[in-house]
């Protein structure tokens, strides 16, 4: 298959493009993204919310590319087996691209590892994403804004799983730019818009792509089987993932 722009080898499918209109179609959506919903400007300084995986990785190499002041944060929340070799591998890439990179963890903040609190019985994800959200608005203190790596399929299965739960609430502020409240930084989602396999594809592409490893405690989370139901459901109908997402914008947005 030929892209469609060029005699090259296509890289994709739909739309059939080539290495180079790819990154180029890529980057451009994201690009519009953030000016359509107005995430920041080149003044802004933006801190990217980074995990290691192949999302925000492929973010902070996107906006370090057209943004000024550009900074990253993780937090090592202290799983063993998953987070030491995610973690070595954002701090060479910062290293690389010249990126200053803020660690927090949680055993420095709480004085208990994430694996520590799971003898509490508590549901990991439960526990992590409210830690990890403190830690990260604490982070941003110095910054305009924090930047998260969500994909599309990200947002779709967050409005199933806000709906399933009945969480309005979370429903009406899941949107692609939160703005700042009290000690909490403006939030913005460049990548939104864009598919999971698109973003998957950028990454290999700009040779992003982290070793394969998966949290522990990824198997037991609700967003787990709601992303493989809508998996199931994209492959019979093709374009659900887009309308639901786009749906709940026309609703909250
Ligand atoms: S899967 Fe759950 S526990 Fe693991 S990093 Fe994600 S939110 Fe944290």
């Amino acid at each position: 298959m030929e892209c469609r722009n060029c005699n090259a080898k296509a890289v994709m499918a739909n739309p059939s493009l080539c290495r180079k209109h790819f990154i180029s179609y890529f980057e451009k959506k994201v690009l519009a993204t953030i000016r359509t919903f107005c995430l920041f400007s080149k003044k802004d300084r933006i801190c990217v919310a980074v995990s290691g995986g192949k999302d925000s990785m492929s973010l902070l190499f996107l906006l370090r590319k057209y943004f000024i002041h550009v900074s990253a944060a993780v937090v090592d929340e202290g799983i063993f087996g998953y987070r030491e070799h995610t973690l070595s591998h954002v701090k060479k890439k910062c290293a690389e691209w010249n990126v200053s990179l803020h660690v927090v963890s949680f055993k420095e903040m709480t004085g208990k590892t994430l694996d520590e609190h799971m003898l509490l019985k508590e549901h990991p994800c439960t526990v992590c994403g409210k830690l990890r959200r403190e830690m990260l608005n604490a982070c941003v203190k110095d910054h305009d804004v924090l930047a998260l790596g969500h994909n599309l399929d990200d947002e779709a299965q967050t409005v199933l799983m806000n709906l399933f739960a009945c969480k309005d609430d979370l429903a009406k502020a899941q949107l692609p730019r939160s703005e700042s409240r009290g000690q909490f930084a403006r939030r913005v989602k460049p990548f939104c818009m864009m598919k999971e396999k698109e973003v998957m594809l950028y990454a290999v592409l700009n040779s992003l792509a982290p070793p394969f490893v998966e949290c522990p405690y990824m198997r037991k989370s609700l967003r787990n089987d709601v992303r493989d139901a809508l998996n199931e459901f994209e492959k019979d109908h093709p374009g659900t993932k887009v309308n639901v997402f786009a749906r709940h914008l026309a609703i909250y947005g």
